[in-house]
């Protein structure tokens, strides 16, 4: 299920360029066009889902699921041994501006908290 007027099914698509770090069939990671920290990777189920509270039932949960263990394995592989933050905006309170589930990977740098 993909929305062609979403900026990441076209990116799963190949309609928009993006540097790829990391795949699984049900999911993709690539680097944050703005990154916020040294290492600011997005990682994103390639089914649409307009966010962590559209992805219900058992293809949401999975969803989910592979989205983080990719998220792992991509912060394992680009060496972020001191660890690493996942954040998942949501809605409109979470500061989410692209309306397609993505989990951000953020590292290479001591994170602050809370955040802002
Ligand atoms: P949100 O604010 O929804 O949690 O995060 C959306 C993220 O997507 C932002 O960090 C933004 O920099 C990133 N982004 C927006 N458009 C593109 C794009 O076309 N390519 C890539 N690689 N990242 C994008
Ligand atoms: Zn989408």
């Amino acid at each position: 299920m993909t929305n062609p007027d979403c900026i990441f099914c076209r990116i799963v698509a190949g309609e928009i360029p993006a540097q790829i770090v990391g795949r699984t069939e049900h999911a993709l990671a690539f680097r944050d066009l703005t990154p916020q920290a040294p290492t600011h990777v997005l990682v994103i189920p390639t089914r649409h889902y307009a966010s962590a509270a559209e992805a219900t039932g058992d293809d949401g949960a999975a969803a989910m699921g592979e989205v983080m263990r990719l998220g792992v394995q991509v912060a394992e592989e680009l060496g972020l041994d001191g660890g690493y933050r996942f954040v998942v905006n949501t809605g409109p309170d979470g500061g989410q501006s692209v309306h397609h589930l993505h989990l951000h990977l953020l590292g290479g740098r001591r994170m602050k908290w809370p955040p802002g």
